[in-house]
């Protein structure tokens, strides 16, 4: 829905829980703005000779806990606001899992599926020179997002290196194993998403044993997810992408539908389903878990209100419209927020880091461990919180823990100065 601009979500987001955090009015308005945001135009030389633009920003929304952190995206949809949100919510996605860094968010607006590997290397380049003045392991670290993976954060890595006449690995999270990737990165965002949901069920008294579940977006966030919560017990009933969903009341064999999509691109024409079924029917199906994991405001208050799964567990960033998510609170739906169950993206990116600058790699096996031990932590501090303070939903209470300890850091270094 191109009409809700992300960066107003956020802002009401950031409202919401204001109401509830023990922190000053100034402090609460200086956390909804981003401290900095870079655009510039990218001119970069095409196969055939052209030259073409591309709209390209890094925003930095704020770094009192520590340097800012966050992914880069490549996708028409990406806009100034876009990126000023998505850097915002990776402020507080950090601080609810309590990793020390601050939030920031880069895009570049275009399709990359328009363009050939050389060109997407020079447009990666490109950007990475311009980035360079606001990079660095200790300033701001760039990392993989929608439609960007190891191979551009090579990319990235290499150029700032070059440049800079130095190793630091460090600059950027995501990267290959070969050159500095950590263990455990590519599943970790799907991985937060399972121990989540887990943690939720468990909360609510159920267990994810036998739940159904239903996962809009099948890429690197929603494919994993889907994985991870099978090998759980549960049933993945319906997934789906751009093209559309498919469904099978026994459960889909996730592993054969991504093998499916890898050759021929998409979910749909998967011999293992029942039935063929839109997006949309997939967000109002039938079951006990619904994965939002692909873009932001997938669910509307139109589709909220037709919502039947009674838990919502956010792979995205922002896949909930504010509205909606008044009327799944009506509706006693409970939603777990995107800023804890998709943290393992950037948790895992930040032991990467710690990894890099100790020059010494972990097993997966430690990885995984010190995930489920800083997401089942997040997780108790977060239904803590929502006990105590009396918040209408869990989004309300994970921003209040955020808020809180994002304030506390600036007020702890001084303050306004
Ligand atoms: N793009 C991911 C996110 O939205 C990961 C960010 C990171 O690893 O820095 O959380």
């Amino acid at each position: 829905m191109a009409d809700i601009n992300p960066f107003e979500s956020l802002q009401e987001q950031i409202d919401d829980a204001a109401a509830y955090a023990d922190v000053d009015g100034d402090v609460i308005e200086r956390l909804k703005h981003p401290e900095r945001v870079l655009s510039t135009t990218l001119s970069v030389d095409m196969d055939d000779g052209s030259v073409e633009q591309f709209r390209a920003y890094r925003s930095q929304f704020n770094g009192d806990r520590g340097p800012y952190k966050g992914g880069i995206r490549y996708h028409p949809n990406v806009t100034r606001d876009e990126v000023k949100a998505l850097s915002g919510w990776m402020v507080y996605k950090c601080a609810v899992v309590d990793i020390p860094y601050g939030g920031a968010k880069g895009g570049i607006a275009f399709d990359p599926r328009n363009y050939s590997e050389s060109e997407l290397e020079r447009i990666t380049r490109s950007f990475a020179v311009e980035l360079r003045l606001l990079v660095g392991e200790d300033r701001d670290i760039p990392a993989p997002d929608v439609n960007t993976g190891q191979r551009e954060m090579n990319w990235i890595k290499d150029t700032y290196e070059t440049l800079e006449r130095t190793t630091e690995p460090g600059v950027v999270t995501g990267k290959a194993p070969t050159s500095g990737g950590s263990a455990g990165r590519v599943e970790a965002t799907g991985r937060s998403v399972m121990l989540t949901a887990r943690e939720a069920f468990d909360y609510l008294g159920r267990g994810i044993e036998g739940a159904t579940v239903a996962v809009q977006g099948f890429g690197n966030a929603g494919s994993v997810a889907a994985r991870l919560l099978a090998e759980q017990g549960a049933t993945v009933v319906v997934v789906s992408d751009s093209g559309g969903a498919v469904y099978a009341a026994d459960g889909l064999d996730v592993t054969a539908v991504k093998d499916h999509k890898r050759e021929t691109g998409s979910v749909t024409g998967y011999e293992g389903a029942d039935e063929e079924w839109s997006n949309e029917e997939l967000l109002t199906a039938d079951v006990d878990l619904l994965v939002p994991a692909a873009l932001e405001n997938a669910v509307t208050a139109d589709i909220a209100r037709d919502v039947r799964a009674d838990v919502i567990v956010e792979a995205a960033n922002g896949p909930l419209t504010p509205n909606a998510d008044d009327v799944l609170t009506d509706r006693d739906v409970y939603v777990f927020p995107d800023i804890l169950a998709n943290a393992g993206g950037v948790t895992v990116s930040y032991f990467e880091w710690v990894q890099n600058r100790q020059r010494f790699s972990w097993t997966e096996e430690r990885v995984n461990d010190e995930l489920e031990r800083i997401v089942t932590e997040a997780f108790d501090r977060l239904v803590e919180t929502f006990e105590a303070y009396d918040v209408p939903n869990f989004r309300t209470a994970a921003y209040v823990v955020a808020i809180e300890r994002v304030a506390r850091a600036f007020d702890d270094a001084g303050g306004n100065w």
